[in-house]
């Protein structure tokens, strides 16, 4: 990079199910709005394009109105008319797809999860191509983000999946994209062999073009020192502003104690068994018989999972020191980063992780299996094999009960034991640098090369 100014600036277009703070359910919604504002100020014309949701939060956008034209799209050899909303979220131009069609597609009280997921994207791919194609726009780089945007690459016949003989559109935009990315290095390695679930071999035959870039996080969204949702802000250089949230989050919850160095322990997560359910339902026993504090804020898109942690919050209903908070709640997740000591991340796989780079940044302490994005972040604090200055964390490595076990009671161990040791490792996660800044870097040198690729072939 460096030479990359607006000179060189390129035009991107982000196609996407997902964008923070307008349509969010998970990370997707994050890395959409964060690269998307890092890249735009890069100097490069940066625009995205979303379903226009029913469920979406319109207070997020600013100038929304729909424009003259309408949008002609093929579904099912049928021809459709979308209409096409403009507005800005976060400073990015966005365009929200309104498809005309008798199923209502996206407007169903919910992003995902309905019967016909795959027909819904499929549409709205079709459609966002269209709307790029009629616009005229000189677009150089088409970023599609997840499979519900993979249909923007190629036709179903060219998407046969390796073992169900069905569609699989991820491997369609594996094949037929110029680059491939995904969140992290390590998840890069791990798909390429038995985290790949059949596309391993797919992804290893097209592994010059694969590439996995860890993501940042919105460092102006999570700012523990302008954080609005904060009872208090603050700053590594004044902690005494973290123990006021967590004062006020305990009055608030209901978590009564008698000592204000009590550990409160968090996990903020979609409850689904990626995240490491067994594991996290341990984490609540095991942190109570340690005498600490745990918070959970998740919901569950799946009906019986939800009820089993409605089961377990229930249990503790009346004890003072465990709450669960089974539901999505944006403002209740920034005071929980800066209220607890600790932060707890067991998934099963995990391709970046967000919570863990929030929670450093909030002065919470992630502790977490080592897999995916998690072991390119977090890195243990006992770990010799490993710089003083990297670590950052406490990570154990199985998924039984045990290694969670052992790993958390070394951290309590640190947190009563050394409270000077402590303090400084909380001071320093907190001034990692997890901003877009070097990730948009990374994204910027592949699409520069992927133009140039493209603008070459064309001269041959
Ligand atoms: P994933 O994308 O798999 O959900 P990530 O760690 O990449 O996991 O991103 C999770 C994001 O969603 C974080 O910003 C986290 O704070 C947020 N989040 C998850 N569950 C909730 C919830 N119940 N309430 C508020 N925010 C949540």
């Amino acid at each position: 990079s460096g030479n990359s100014q607006c000179s060189s600036g390129l035009h991107i277009v982000h196609i996407a199910a997902e964008m923070a703070p307008v349509a969010k359910v998970g990370g997707l919604a994050d890395v959409v709005a964060g690269l998307g504002k890092a890249l735009q100020t890069k100097g490069h014309l940066v625009e995205i394009v979303l379903p226009k949701y029913d469920c979406m939060q319109l207070d997020q956008i600013t100038n929304l109105k729909v424009l003259d034209v309408v949008i002609q799209s093929y579904f099912d050899g049928n021809l459709f008319s979308n209409n096409v909303w403009t507005g800005t979220v976060e400073g990015l131009p966005v365009y929200f797809i309104e498809p005309q069609h008798p199923s209502k597609f996206f407007w169903r009280a919910q992003y995902y999860g309905e019967h016909d997921d795959f027909k819904r994207y499929s549409y709205f791919s079709r459609a966002a191509l269209e709307l790029l194609y009629q616009s005229g726009k000189k677009i150089d780089i088409i970023h599609c983000h997840d499979w519900q945007t993979a249909f923007v690459l190629d036709r179903p016949d060219r998407m046969q999946d390796n073992a169900h003989g069905r569609i699989n559109v991820a491997k369609g935009g594996i094949v037929y994209s110029n680059i491939v990315t995904t969140v992290s290095p390590t998840y890069a390695l791990e798909v390429r062999s038995e985290g790949g679930r059949g596309l391993q071999d797919t992804l290893k035959m097209h592994s010059r073009k694969f590439v996995g870039i860890l993501n940042g996080i919105d460092t102006g969204t999570w700012n523990p020192s302008t954080d609005r949702f904060l009872a208090v802000q603050y700053s590594a250089t004044d902690l005494q502003g973290k123990a006021a949230n967590k004062a006020f989050l305990r009055k608030q919850l209901g978590l009564y104690s008698e000592d204000a160095s009590q550990p409160l322990v968090a996990c903020i997560t979609r409850l689904v068994p990626q995240k490491g359910l067994h594991l996290i339902r341990h984490a609540i026993y095991k942190t109570a018989e340690l005498g600490g504090q745990f918070v959970l804020l998740g919901s569950s898109p799946v009906p019986h999972i939800q009820r089993e942690f409605e089961g377990v919050a229930d249990q503790f209903q009346k004890n003072n020191n465990i709450r669960l908070i089974l539901k999505y709640d944006e403002a209740l997740s920034h005071c929980i980063y800066a209220a607890s000591d600790m932060f707890i991340i067991p998934s099963m796989f995990e391709p970046c992780g967000l919570t863990q780079m929030i929670a450093m940044r909030y002065g919470s302490v992630p502790i977490v299996r080592q897999t995916g994005g998690l072991c390119d972040s977090v890195f243990d604090f006992d770990d010799e094999t490993i710089p003083v200055e990297l670590r950052n964390g406490f990570t154990f490595a199985r998924t039984d009960e045990q290694d969670l076990s052992s790993c958390l009671e070394r951290a309590f161990s640190y947190y009563s034991r050394k409270p000077m040791v402590w303090k400084q490792l909380v001071q320093k996660d907190m001034q990692i640098d997890f901003s877009w800044d070097s990730p948009a870097s990374q994204y910027e040198n592949l699409y520069q090369s992927a133009v140039a690729q493209a603008r070459g072939a064309a001269q041959t």
